[in-house]
């Protein structure tokens, strides 16, 4: 037998080694081995075993480093096809595949030394006073830990040892998990009764669990059509519940019935709407009763000790259930059977280095290659996962409605541009909400403020007549560079002059320019308006400790603030019952960023931010301040028409080509000297032009400057491949990427699939 390893250094291909004779039990897919490479020895992992090599004179693997296999052979499987796919090294597959705490050899389970008491044999001995004391303490604890027996009794280790010597304790290493959840209390939960849509949901996903029929493995490809189960019905579901719909209980009930079926789940949700109460909910149901597991939590913000722990009990099958961020998707589960995502629309699912791979995607994939049932959740999917859904690829569920018919908030749109010929300038709030601020803060209850600031770009919008220039080829805002007067399009290079006064007709205000707003100048007009008020800032710059989000939104829920500010971390998942008023300060910021998805963002983000108001018995409002009040994500979110603003905007993806009717593949380029990073962008263009010839439906945009040109004193170019099916490409790119002979001092990327533009 032969093994075939990867090699942990970035050599980027497979070695053969022979497997000694007594090695021979050990070795399987997954196995983790070191092994000769040249005069050296390497670590890697045993990617693949068959009977005979193509190479003679084979080395012998040395040793097997850790215990069985890390990585199930599914997992395996789904590294290559992400290697493939999003176009990386196969190394780098690996290394994302199989977390760092897990792969590192010294990485282990933490040890204590236990005193336990032993079975009385013969006559009971005679002791000193001082042992008799620690005697005890043993004796009534029968079992503890040594430190807390020295701490308990004030002895000293000789005294233990003395004991031991007597034949009446042993003391024996023993390890003691790690539970980064371990001081929380969890009451145990109850499944709830579910409503009439909750019931058909839920109906469905035990149907589909019910008849494991295979998949094929097309991944997320736009052509193959998942061949049906026996039910008639794809195995992969979006459920589409609006906010407040009721999804997490359909997917504790569909984990309940995975579960009842001996198969295991795993959940992933967003890192930022993993919180402690998120965990604690899925923990609470299945912490007592018969289809009690304990649940796993994998995230970024775990020690490695903590990560090794939990993968462990994975492994061993002790905990069935797994929750966590992007990467819990590679979670070794045996007997795979749900697989859920929450927030599917979610662009965090994207790992933004290599391998950038998008882990809703790897989900469906890897549902395929189990037979797991995937269940992708959203109160607004991407358009991507609709489009699969209308066309039959995924089955759609619908839960239409907030649980016990409370209504959806009250959506009021403030056009900007009427409050900014009041008060000569740009105001921060609105009369509107400065009224609906003040009424909150006499009857006591909560606003949330919520201002997008992501994004690096700046548009030119006139703040009178709230025109925005975009570019002819691309419908995309163009973007304003102030130092050389000139508006640009990052895809595909368009240039104009920024023009001097505004280009509407009607309107020719020479104000036009970029209305600057951050969370902080927010603050201080809520401090100035509402020198009462408690006023708590939430984003990346106040939240400088792990524990500062959680203490912020206790004292939020605790009612000792009135006011909380924050960016899209407070967009997702929060649930206070006493916030009757949402404002969204300025809802064009995510509007005219130079991406086709900006439009998408802006609903998905209205919608999950108006979500957050009237949770409880009061009915909430939401008050959207915008200089293009008239624009269609704004109505549509408006009237919590998602089917209304999904027919409009897939009829702009269509015109131009955009996703979900072709993908994209985004190169980028990067360099110190901005000349000859163009020069570069310029000849990778030729020369994948040259070799793309034969491709009907290939499209070819830029070489543009990327929308955030200069990051880390790099220069940046973007150029942007579009066609229907991206896996034939994907393997013409690696296979360039291999051979392509560019600079040292020019990076190129690839992003299969990218989330942003930037
Ligand atoms: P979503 O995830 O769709 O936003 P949640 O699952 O968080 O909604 O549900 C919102 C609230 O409604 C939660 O407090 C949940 O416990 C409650 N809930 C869910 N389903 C039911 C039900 N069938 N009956 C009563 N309450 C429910
Ligand atoms: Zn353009």
């Amino acid at each position: 037998m032969i093994a075939r390893v990867t090699l942990e250094l970035a050599v980027g291909r497979e070695f053969d080694y022979a497997v000694p004779p007594e090695l021979a039990g050990q070795i399987e897919l997954g196995t983790r081995v070191e092994v000769p490479l040249g005069r050296r020895k390497a670590l890697g992992l045993v990617t693949g075993v068959a009977e005979a090599s193509g190479q003679t004179h084979l080395r012998p693997i040395l040793r097997v480093v850790g215990g069985p296999a890390l990585v199930t052979p599914v997992v395996l499987r789904l590294a290559r096809w992400i290697a493939e796919y999003y176009c990386c090294p196969p190394e780098l597959a690996l290394r994302s595949v199989l977390p760092e705490a897990v792969r590192r050899p010294e990485a282990g389970w933490r040890q204590r030394l236990q005193v336990r008491m032993l079975p009385a044999q013969g006559p009971f001995p005679k002791l000193t006073s001082r042992q008799k004391e620690v005697w005890h303490v043993i004796e009534e604890r029968r079992s503890l830990p040594l430190t807390e027996l020295l701490e308990l009794t004030g002895a000293t280790i000789s005294t233990v040892r003395r004991l031991e010597d007597r034949g009446l304790v042993e003391i024996v290493p023993q390890i003691e998990e790690r539970d980064p959840y371990g001081r929380e209390q969890i009451l145990p939960s109850q499944p709830l009764p579910l409503n009439e849509a909750q019931a058909r949901a839920l109906a469905a996903i035990q149907q589909a669990l019910d008849n494991p029929e295979p998949g094929n493995e097309t991944g997320p490809e736009a052509g193959g059509r998942e061949p049906a189960g026996s039910s008639g019905l794809p195995r992969t579901f979006l459920l589409h519940g609006v906010t407040g719909s009721g999804k997490t209980e359909v997917y504790l009930q569909a984990i309940a019935a995975a579960l009842a079926r001996d198969r295991g789940a795993i959940v992933l949700v967003p890192e930022i709407a993993l919180t402690p109460q998120t965990v604690e909910r899925f923990k609470a149901r299945f912490s007592t009763g018969p289809l009690r597991t304990l649940v796993a939590v994998l995230h970024s913000h775990l020690s490695a000790g903590e990560r090794h722990d939990e993968w462990h009990k994975i492994r061993q099958g002790r905990a069935r259930i797994v929750i966590g961020a992007r990467s819990a998707i590679f979670a070794p589960v045996q007997r795979l059977g749900l697989i859920i995502v929450d927030e599917e629309h979610e662009p965090t699912y994207k790992q933004e280095e290599a391998p950038r791979y998008h882990a809703r995607d790897v989900a469906v994939v890897r549902g395929q290659m189990e037979r797991a049932v995937v269940v992708l959740g959203s109160a607004t999917p991407s358009l991507e996962s609709y489009w699969n859904a209308r066309r039959g690829k995924y089955t759609l569920l619908v839960l239409p409605e907030r649980v016990d018919q409370r209504k959806m908030p009250r959506v009021r749109v403030v056009d900007m541009r009427q409050a900014t010929r009041a008060e000569r300038g740009v105001p921060v709030f609105s009369p509107q909400l400065r009224e609906a601020i003040l009424q909150r803060l006499e009857k006591r209850e909560q606003v949330i403020l919520f201002l997008n600031r992501r994004g690096y770009a700046t548009a030119l919008q006139c703040p009178r007549c709230g025109y925005v220039a975009r570019c002819p080829n691309c419908s995309v805002a163009l973007t304003y560079h102030r130092a050389i007067a000139q508006l640009l399009c990052h895809i595909c290079g368009e240039r104009q002059p920024a023009p001097s006064t505004c280009p509407t007709e009607t309107c020719r205000d020479p104000a036009i320019r970029y209305a600057g707003l951050g969370t902080q100048r927010i603050e201080e007009a809520l401090q100035r308006q509402f020198p009462r008020a408690r006023v708590q800032r939430m984003d990346s710059d106040t939240l400088k400790r792990k524990e500062d989000y959680r203490r912020i939104l206790g004292e939020f829920r605790a009612g000792r603030i009135d006011i909380l500010v924050g960016t899209q971390m407070i967009a997702k998942g929060l649930h206070f019952p006493n916030v009757t008023l949402v404002g969204i300060v300025h809802a064009d910021l995510a509007l005219h960023q130079p991406d086709f998805r900006a439009a998408e963002r802006t609903f998905q983000l209205l919608t999950q931010v108006a979500g957050r108001a009237g949770r409880g018995e009061v009915e909430g409002e939401v008050i959207v301040q915008s200089f293009t009040p008239y624009h269609p994500a704004i109505q549509y979110a408006r009237r919590h028409d998602f089917e209304g603003f999904y027919e409009e905007e897939m009829q702009y993806r269509a015109q131009l080509d955009y996703p979900p009717y072709s993908r994209v593949a985004l190169l980028t380029l990067r360099g110190r000297n901005e000349d000859k990073v163009k020069f570069v962008a310029e000849h990778v263009r030729r020369e994948l032009e040259q070799r793309l010839s034969g491709w009907s439906d290939l499209k070819m945009s830029g070489p543009a400057p990327a929308p955030l040109e200069r990051a880390r004193t790099y220069y940046r170019y973007h150029l942007m491949l579009r066609t229907r099916r991206m896996l034939p490409l994907s393997r013409e790119l690696g296979a360039w990427l291999t051979g392509a002979a560019l600079p040292e001092d020019v990076l190129l990327t690839v992003d299969v699939d990218p989330v942003t533009l930037l």
